[in-house]
């Protein structure tokens, strides 16, 4: 199956997308991992978008695509994949749909996770208390969202005009949003909207 889990910073798409790796057995790709190794190896690629990330802004289409592709050109991905942190943007999601076409690979489902923006900023200062990413402090969230904001919001509008697109609630507890996550994954988009 080929996923894509969509939400704002700090919805909990990474945390889900760990479980449904675990669920599905197939591979969770997340370009914000992937990056932060890239910074923390201090590759080339590291090197250049630091910064980047640090201000909560996106890094350019062009690497980012190119770090998508070497990703999925792993043998694991061809089972199938949850991606998660990829697209940001409306091109990134056209480069996606080429990629997904050259490889024959269509995408099955795209899920949204929504929680409010004042939940979002308080889950980030949580994380940023326990794992102190640098990107997680306050002003750098909130920047975060407001890029989500104007830059992610039309991909949602991209995949429901596909009829691909299924939202589901965050805000349960972790549990909770997995088994909504797994049900319209199962049961299909009409079942779950349903
Ligand atoms: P979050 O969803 O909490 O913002 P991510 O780990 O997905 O965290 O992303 C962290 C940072 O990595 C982003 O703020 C951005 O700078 C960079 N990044 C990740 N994915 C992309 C992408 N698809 N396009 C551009 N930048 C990205």
């Amino acid at each position: 199956m080929r996923i894509v889990l969509l939400g704002a910073p700090g919805s909990g798409k990474g945390t889900q997308a760990a479980l449904l790796e675990k669920q599905m057995d197939i591979p969770h790709i997340s370009t914000g991992v992937l990056f932060r190794s890239a910074v923390k190896e201090e590759t080339s690629l590291g090197r250049q978008i630091k910064t980047i990330m640090d201000s909560g802004e996106l890094v350019p289409d062009d690497l980012t695509l190119d770090l998508l592709e070497q990703r999925m050109n792993q043998a694991d991905a061809a089972d199938g994949f949850i991606l998660d942190g990829y697209p940001r943007n409306l091109i990134q999601a056209e480069s996606l749909d080429t990629l997904l076409e050259t490889l024959r690979w269509p995408l099955d489902d795209a899920v949204q996770i929504e929680v409010d923006s004042e939940e979002v900023i308080s889950r980030i200062a949580k994380r940023a208390a326990k794992e102190g990413r640098s990107d997680d402090s306050e002003n750098v969230a909130r920047n975060r969202l407001r890029v989500y904001q104007e830059r992610t919001a039309p991909v949602m509008d991209y995949y429901a005009e596909k009829g691909l697109l299924t939202r589901v609630m965050g805000t349960g507890t972790i549990e909770d949003v997995l088994q909504l996550i797994l049900s319209v994954l199962e049961t299909g988009k009409a079942a779950a909207s349903a």
